[in-house]
Parts: structure tokens; C-alpha cells; sequence
């Protein structure tokens, strides 16, 4: 009997702390589905926004960390990109870095440069030393003279350049004439420099730093350049579109990027002009004067971001290269920085580099 009531009492005791077990369970259930519909109370905020920056979209889709805000984090994007801009890369804004630097073209004492613009610049021009000339941001005169960008707006506007102008434009161009020495640069007189390769990898660079303080995971697009930031939430991989040259409303490639990358792609779609049946598109070939013609359409590089800011620039300013070197010279760049490749050739065949192709997949 006793042993009967101690079994009665042992159970009581054990439906207890079931009864208990089970509210517990209840209210950690609860209590985690409410904090996953608010993000906020584990830790995070999913947050997402677009915008017009760098004379294209940019668009953000984040999980920022709890401590953080998304809309003040968007606003840092935002500033960040107007900085670079106005004060920084465009040789049309004449409050700008680089818009000095071609005010003092010919100037015996140069002009004193920025930390930062100094780090872009001798990045620049290493990459122009690796692809012989083929990439060079002193070549703002012949983009000037073209004004692809103005006539891609509007095509009536477009004035075909003679043959002299191209040659003047490009006696005034040249990586190799230009100094740079105890922080300050030196061009010759004539000569522009124009970031147009490189400004918006150097943006993502920038984003990079700034997910990195507020950020969990997320992804921020300037048109087609495009950051994947850590680690997708269910730990799945990031997917990037790569646009088709030959029909811009579709994808040639659906990428699987595993955490921090750096996805930017040129070509000839991008900015052109038709005049007499041929297109006039803005990536120009410094050797000849003319719309780098190498047998390629498009181009798309995938460089790591983890702890690389520098490789937003490098990985925007390969693709330019490829492009103007064409395939084989091209992949040779990429391999030497690690980049992975992949090309639209002129007869819609697309070479991948097995990085590139273990993506695609
Ligand atoms: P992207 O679309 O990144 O390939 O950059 C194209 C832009 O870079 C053009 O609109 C020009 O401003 C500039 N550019 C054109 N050709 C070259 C070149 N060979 N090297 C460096 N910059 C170039
Ligand atoms: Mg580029």
C-alpha cells in the first residue's frame, strides 16, 4: 500500500515535471517564434531599400545586427557612395578629388593626394603595369571624346571622332607618364583621369567595411557589381544572375556564392550607341583608340571578400581588362589575382574558369 501510494506520488511527481517540461517547451517555442517574426529581440534586423547612387541603382539587402539600425546603415551606404563620388572618383563633379588632380594636369608642383586616393591609385596603375596598358584610367580624354555615356542617352547626340582627334586624345594618355611621389601626383598637361572602371568596386569595397561594423549577412548591388556579405541565413549560398549580352532581360548563369564576394562584370550592352550598324560601346581599347573589339561580349569576375577591401576595385577593374585583352590574355590576369572568370564570346560560346564553373553548377 505504501509502496502504491510512494508509485501514485512518484508518478504525480513525474507527470509534474512533465506538465512543467512541456509548458517549458511551450513558452521556448513561442518565445523563439516570436523573436523570429521580430528579428530584432535574437539579435538582428532584416532590412532592405534601394536608391540612385554612382549614376546607377543601388540596391541593399541586409540582416543587421541587433545593436544596429537598418535604415541608419543604409544611410551610411548611401553617404559612403556620395562621398566617393562628389568628393572623391568622378572627373565631372568639380568638388571631386580626381577633378583636381585634372585641374593641376601640367603642373610643376602636382597635386597632393589623399591616403585614399593614393591606395587607388597606385592599385590602378599596377593593374595597368600587369595588362600592358590595356586597363588605364588616364584615358579620360579618348572617353571624353567618344561620350558614349551621353550618347547611349541619346543617340542623336553622337558625333563619330576623326582619326586625328583620336590620336590627339590618346598623345595625351598614358599610365607610364604618370608620377606619383611623396604623396603627390603628377600629369602632363592634357591628361584626364577617369575611375569610370573602378568606382563602383571601390564603393562595394567601402560597403564591405561598413557591413562589417553592422552586418550580419546580406547583399549590396550597384547595377551589375554586386557584394555577397557572410553567411546566408539556413546556410545556403548567395545566387547572382549574370546578365545574358545578347538578351539583357535574361540570365546567362545563376552563380552559388559561398560567403563574401565580389561580383562585377562588363560589357558591351552596358553603355553603346548604334551609328551606321556597328556599336560604339564605352570600353575602350588605349592601343587603338576605339571600342575594345576582342572577340567578347561580356565579362565576369568572382573575387573573395574576406579581409580583401581591395579586391572591390581589382575585381571591377579585371573585368574591364579582360574585356580590352580578350580571352587568352585575360585569363591568364585573372589567375594571377585569384579572380574567377567568365566570358561571353561574340558567338554566345561562354568559357568559365572551373571556380566559375563549380558556381554555375
Ligand atoms: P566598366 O563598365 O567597369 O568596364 O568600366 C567602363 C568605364 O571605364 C568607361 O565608361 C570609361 O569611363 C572607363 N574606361 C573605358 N575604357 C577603359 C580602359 N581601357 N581602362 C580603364 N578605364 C576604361
Ligand atoms: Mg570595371
Amino acid at each position: 500500500m505504501i509502496n502504491e501510494i510512494n508509485g501514485q506520488i512518484n508518478n504525480d511527481l513525474k507527470n509534474n515535471k512533465r506538465k512543467k517540461c512541456h509548458a517549458f517547451f511551450l513558452t521556448c517555442l513561442i518565445g523563439i517564434c516570436i523573436a523570429a517574426i521580430t528579428g530584432c529581440s535574437i539579435g538582428y534586423e532584416d532590412y532592405s531599400a534601394s536608391g540612385t547612387a554612382m549614376d546607377t541603382i543601388l540596391t541593399a539587402n541586409i540582416r543587421v545586427k541587433g545593436s544596429e539600425n537598418g535604415q541608419n546603415v543604409w544611410n551610411e551606404l548611401l553617404g559612403e557612395s556620395t562621398r566617393l563620388e562628389q568628393s572623391g572618383l568622378s572627373r565631372r563633379v568639380e568638388s571631386s578629388e580626381i577633378a583636381a588632380i585634372n585641374a593641376s594636369a601640367g603642373s610643376e608642383d602636382g597635386y597632393p593626394l589623399s591616403d585614399e586616393m593614393e591606395n587607388y591609385l597606385e592599385l590602378c596603375l599596377e593593374l595597368s603595369e600587369e595588362t600592358d596598358g590595356a586597363f588605364d584610367i588616364s584615358i579620360g580624354a579618348l572617353a571624353q571624346l567618344w561620350n558614349i555615356d551621353e550618347a547611349a542617352e541619346n543617340p542623336k547626340a553622337f558625333v563619330m571622332p576623326t582619326d586625328e582627334q583620336i590620336l590627339a586624345a590618346l598623345a595625351v594618355s598614358g599610365y607610364e607618364k604618370i608620377k606619383i611621389e611623396d604623396h603627390r601626383i603628377y600629369i602632363p598637361d592634357g591628361m584626364v583621369l577617369d575611375m569610370g572602371a573602378v568606382g563602383k568596386g571601390i564603393f562595394l569595397g567601402e560597403a564591405y567595411s561598413v557591413l562589417k561594423e553592422s552586418a550580419i549577412s546580406g547583399v549590396v548591388a550597384a547595377g551589375g557589381s554586386i557584394l555577397t556579405y557572410g553567411y546566408k541565413a539556413g546556410g545556403n549560398d548567395w545566387k547572382v544572375g549574370i546578365v545574358d549580352p545578347f538578351d539583357t532581360s535574361e540570365v546567362i548563369a545563376v552563380l552559388s556564392v559561398e560567403g563574401s564576394g565580389y561580383i562585377s562584370t562588363s560589357g558591351d550592352y552596358e553603355r553603346y550607341v548604334e551609328y551606321n550598324g556597328v556599336r560604339y560601346h564605352h570600353i575602350l581599347d588605349p592601343h587603338t583608340g576605339y571600342p575594345a573589339d576582342t572577340g567578347i561580349r561580356g565579362v565576369s569576375a568572382v573575387l573573395t571578400a574576406e579581409n580583401e577591401l581591395q579586391n572591390g576595385l581589382l575585381s571591377d577593374a579585371i573585368t574591364t581588362a579582360v574585356f580590352v585583352m580578350g580571352e587568352e590574355k585575360g585569363i591568364e590576369l585573372a589567375e594571377k589575382y585569384g579572380a574567377e572568370l567568365l566570358i561571353v564570346r561574340d558567338d554566345g560560346s561562354v568559357y568559365m574558369s572551373d571556380g566559375m564553373q563549380k558556381m554555375a553548377d
